[in-house]
């Protein structure tokens, strides 16, 4: 792949943006960026100094409170004001769509197909947190229940945030965050992941295209001790994190001491309970993006089939089938649906899992190969393991790659049980013809949420892991609210 293919107005830069305008970092160190297709280096970052992040919090604490007129900060302003603001910024960034599309994909290999709606799926968050203007500005009045007094119930914006993505949504899962912080009147210092720090870059160029006042947003690049020194920045009021557990958890320990409001999104290893009576063709429909969404890298996407056992075999060659047909290759092809692995060393840790799935006596009908039949970048040939049990490291780890596992079950009671026997609560999704026996089944699956017959994330309802995959919940108004802090002021009923 030349340069030339595809739409990038970033590769090597100098520079972050702190306080309204891209500036020369302090830093000494670099970080590459590596196309996961080709294996080559094709732009790099710097490293933000201790400087440089004081710098970005000290910017957004002046934009959060406005530094010279009382009044005149980012959380003074009316949020209807603030709406205009977050639906202008919804249309530069459609603007910038392929530029978006392309850096993703160069960044992390996740295909054109998925990137190139990247764009769309930013503007509609931002547009969704903008239509939730009316709940802030509703007044919330509750009478004493003994009707002496009565009580006006306020929300204010917490602070500045720390907002730190992983690489699998470059930009997803940063606008996730950013789209309620801006809603709720917070300024905001963004990390992004260090294999995906370029694309984030133009949701930057399109919020200064906005207006977005000098300060509300800033962005550094680094490595993860950047992102534990913005967590525990005396500047910084609330930390949204989507990443690995093990981070998560100690993301959670650092705000625990300082008592910091913190929401998490963390791993998964979520089921596709497939009931006795599936229709295996709509099943196979909806396979990859509930199942393998983004070659396998996508938190919440059901890993696991549990399937009935008078329907085993059947099921297993419909999964192997729908997996072989799907193309992998270059992922800037609009057909390829499997990409590489988005770093070298996830790569790796993929392939370890084949080999640990192989060594535990599951049963590879596809796949399987640690070679990738392809002569560079990062790929894994997309896997199904078939004789899969529940106490096989595949099937009880989150891999993060194009493996997909089949278990047995003989009855229902023992589908749950497997289903719910992770430390994870993630997602989840059940396969049944009948759509009530589908919904009264969810409520037995111990997650955050569940897809009946298919999985997608809705930017109106919440999305919460429980036990290891997280605290706390993003989109729907459960989601403004992680941004916002109550005070009650008492008065005397006039
Ligand atoms: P990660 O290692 O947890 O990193 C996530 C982000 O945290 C990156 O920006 C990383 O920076 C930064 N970071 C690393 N160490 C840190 C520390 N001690 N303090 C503060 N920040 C730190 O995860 P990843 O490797 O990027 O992504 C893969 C994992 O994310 C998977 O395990 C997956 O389960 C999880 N994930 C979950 C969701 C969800 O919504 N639940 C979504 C996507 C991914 P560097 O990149 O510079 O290290
Ligand atoms: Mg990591």
């Amino acid at each position: 792949m030349s340069l030339l293919q595809a739409t990038l107005p970033y590769t090597h830069t100098d520079d972050l943006f702190i306080d309204g305008a891209w500036q020369r970092s302090t830093g000494a160190g670099r970080t590459e960026v590596t196309n996961p297709a080709t294996g080559e280096v094709w732009g790099s970052v710097p490293q933000a100094s201790v400087a440089d992040l004081d710098a970005a919090v000290a910017a957004a604490r002046r934009a959060f409170t406005g530094s010279a007129v009382v009044g005149s900060g980012w959380r003074d302003l009316a949020p209807a004001v603030r709406a205009r603001f977050l639906r202008r910024l919804a249309s530069e960034i459609e603007e910038r769509a392929e530029a978006i599309s392309h850096t993703n994909t160069w960044e992390n290999g996740s295909p054109v197909a998925e990137t190139s709606k990247a764009a769309a799926n930013a503007a509609s968050i931002f547009r969704y947190f903008a239509s939730l203007a009316p709940l802030l500005e509703t007044p919330d009045i509750r009478p004493f229940p003994d009707g002496s007094a009565e009580t006006v119930v306020r929300l204010d914006p917490v602070g500045v945030c720390a907002l730190i993505a992983p690489w699998n949504f470059p930009i997803n899962l940063v606008v996730a965050k950013l789209a309620p912080a801006l809603m709720a009147g917070c300024t905001v210092v963004i990390k992004p992941a260090s294999p995906t720090p370029l694309s984030v870059r133009l949701i930057v160029d399109a919020a200064v295209a906005a207006g977005i006042p000098a300060g509300v947003i800033n962005l550094v690049t680094g490595p993860g001790s950047l992102g534990d020194a913005l967590v525990k920045h005396p500047g910084i009021a609330k930390v949204a994190f989507t990443g690995s557990t093990p981070v998560g958890r100690s993301i959670a320990a650092a705000c625990g001491t300082l008592l910091r409001p913190v929401t998490l999104e963390l791993g998964g290893k979520s089921s596709a309970l497939v009931l006795p009576d599936v229709d295996l063709d709509a099943m196979s429909q909806v396979l990859i993006r509930s199942c393998m969404r983004n070659t396998g890298q996508t938190c919440y996407i059901s890993t696991r089939v549990l399937a009935p056992a008078e329907r085993y075999d059947e099921l297993v060659d419909m999964v192997t089938a729908t997996i072989q047909a799907a193309p992998q290759g270059d992922p800037m092809d609009a057909a390829t649906v499997f990409g590489p692995s988005a770093t070298h060393s996830q790569q790796q840790i993929v392939r370890g899992y084949i080999r640990s799935g192989l060594a535990e006596g599951a049963r590879a009908t596809t796949g399987g190969d640690v070679t990738s039949g392809f002569d560079r970048g990062f790929f894994v040939k997309p896997t199904v393991f078939a004789d899969v049990t529940p106490d096989m490291r595949i099937a009880r780890e989150e891999i993060f790659g194009p493996v997909l596992s089949i278990l047995r079950y003989s009855s229902l009671e023992e589908a749950v049980r497997i289903a719910n026997d992770t430390p994870f609560g993630l997602g989840g999704t059940i396969f049944s013809a009948d759509p009530d026996a589908a919904f009264a089944l969810a409520p037995r699956l111990d997650t955050g949420s569940v897809g009946l017959g298919f999985f997608a994330s809705n930017h109106a309802a919440p999305f919460a892991g429980r036990h290891d995959s997280g605290l706390g919940a993003e989109f729907g108004p459960e989601g403004l609210r992680a941004y916002l802090s109550v005070q009650s002021v008492h008065r005397r009923i006039r």
